[in-house]
């Protein structure tokens, strides 16, 4: 099936290139010019682990192509998914205007009844907004779905080729039927395509983000608690996520989430219930914890030091905001560098993949180091912020020796404390024993 995909970002490039994989004839459509021409020259622009293998197969055979002109990326394209921005408006609303202003160009350059896909998170309502800035100046017919796309970076081509679900809103026969054929490659294990109607798949996405965002809170909560009362959260996250009910899932405790989906879907969530009268109480309590939890060991540090953190060297592991992506939107590693540089400190940082992006948004603002080692050669303190795997068994004695005081804050909970207490290190995590 001919295919086009408008928006090459993590969700555009990786649907695009998975359709692909699946034999389908895929255009991918986007306005960043330098984007397009890497793509196009066999050089991929993002990091997502599997990806660059399936990418250069399909570029090499012809299924993939990539174009910044619209009206020749979808010519002859059945179904057209708006991969498209969806970030967080003045108010907290996600914004629509890059979805709308190319539903708009749609209308005009189509030439054969297509399926426009919402793939895009978008609030509950967009699919008929997008279908009457479409219809505008539509000489053709054709019909708007809502496929919300539900695939975790550093993951997202597993979890693409093999979805838990599919959810596909749409009332029209004719859109369901090739939606059904397009995915019918991706759930031959039998994962279930699950059809509703627009509204509500739109609102599928949020809840499951937000769900997802309140488990995370809520172990954070429960963390804090232990602290107070001298529990441990890593004993009490065993003792509830053995529970079938619960799950193991999602109930690390750390210093809060981050990304570019659960912060701003959460605030869209209770902007759009705020739209409707309703009072999400719940979402309102999990923005208010995770914004406190980001920098929740920043005190730790400054109390650590005597109350000052100037001329003070802190040693940063992780930028990215989880592990296996370069993805440097909404980190908490921003959110403590930031504190820590108003506190007079400095920042060496290292993380495997989210140094260039961490660098073209806050420039020299800290230093970038070419491993994890060189990060904390001379540096006062090791302040961890994302638990990639190379820093979950370093050589301690090496790490000992470097930092000028044994001082490990840990935001991720990577050691135990015993391992610690035993190493002689002033060990402080989140919701456990500190280490003294
Ligand atoms: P992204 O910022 O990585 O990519 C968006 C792309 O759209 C960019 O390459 C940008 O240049 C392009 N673009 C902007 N305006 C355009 C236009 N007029 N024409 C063509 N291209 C244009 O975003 P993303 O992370 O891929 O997210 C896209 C959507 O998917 C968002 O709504 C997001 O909430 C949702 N989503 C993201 C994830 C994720 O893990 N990143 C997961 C599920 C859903």
């Amino acid at each position: 099936m001919k295919i086009a995909v408008v928006g090459t970002g993590y969700v555009g490039l990786v649907t695009g290139t998975c359709f692909a994989e699946t034999g389908n004839d895929v255009t991918c459509i986007d306005i960043d010019e330098k984007k397009v021409n890497s793509l196009k020259n066999g050089k991929i622009t993002i990091y997502e682990p599997g990806l660059e293998v399936i990418f250069q197969r399909n570029l090499e055979q012809g299924r993939l192509n990539f174009t910044t002109d619209l009206a020749e990326g979808i010519e002859g394209a059945k179904i057209i998914f708006l991969a498209l921005p969806t970030p967080p408006g003045e108010d907290g609303s996600a914004d629509l205007k890059y979805v709308l202003t190319v539903a708009s160009d749609l209308g005009p350059i189509l030439k054969e009844y297509a399926v426009i896909v919402d793939k895009s998170t978008v609030p509950v309502g967009t699919a008929d907004k997008v279908h009457a800035a479409i219809k505008e100046n539509a000489k053709v017919d054709f019909d708007v779905v809502s496929n919300p796309e539900f695939l975790r970076e550093g993951v997202a081509v597993d979890d693409f080729m093999k979805p838990d679900r599919v959810v596909i809103g749409t009332t029209s026969e004719k859109a369901k039927k090739l939606m059904e054929t397009l995915y019918a490659p991706l759930v031959r294990q039998g994962n279930p395509v699950i059809f509703m109607d627009e509204k509500s798949a739109e609102l599928t996405k949020y809840a499951a983000n937000s769900f997802l965002a309140t488990k995370i809170t809520f172990m954070n909560e429960i963390a804090n608690m232990c602290e107070l009362l001298g529990a441990d959260v890593d004993s009490v996250r065993k003792g509830v996520g053995t529970d079938t009910r619960i799950g193991k899932r999602f109930l690390f405790a750390g210093i809060g989430y981050g990304g570019s989906c659960f912060p701003k879907d959460v605030q869209a969530l209770a902007k759009s219930a705020q739209q409707v009268n309703y009072d999400f109480r719940i979402l309102k309590s999990v923005m208010d914890v995770n914004e406190d939890q980001k920098t929740k060991l920043i005190p730790k540090i400054k109390e650590y030091f005597g109350g000052d953190l100037k001329g003070k060297t802190i040693g940063l592991w992780g930028l990215s905001f989880k592990p296996y992506t370069d993805d440097i939107r909404e980190a908490p590693s921003l959110y403590n560098i930031e504190k820590l540089v108003e506190a007079g400190a400095q920042v060496k940082a290292y993380d495997p993949e989210g140094m260039e992006n961490v660098q073209g948004q806050i420039g020299e603002k800290i230093t970038y180091c070419h491993d994890a080692y060189s990060a904390i050669n001379g540096a006062d303190a090791l302040l961890i912020a994302t638990e990639w795997p190379v820093f979950r068994t370093p050589d301690f004695e090496k790490v000992a020796k470097l930092l000028n005081n044994k001082v490990i804050f840990d935001g991720r909970n990577l050691y135990s404390p015993e391992q610690m207490k035993d190493l002689g290190f002033t060990y402080v995590s989140i919701g456990r024993e500190t280490i003294n």
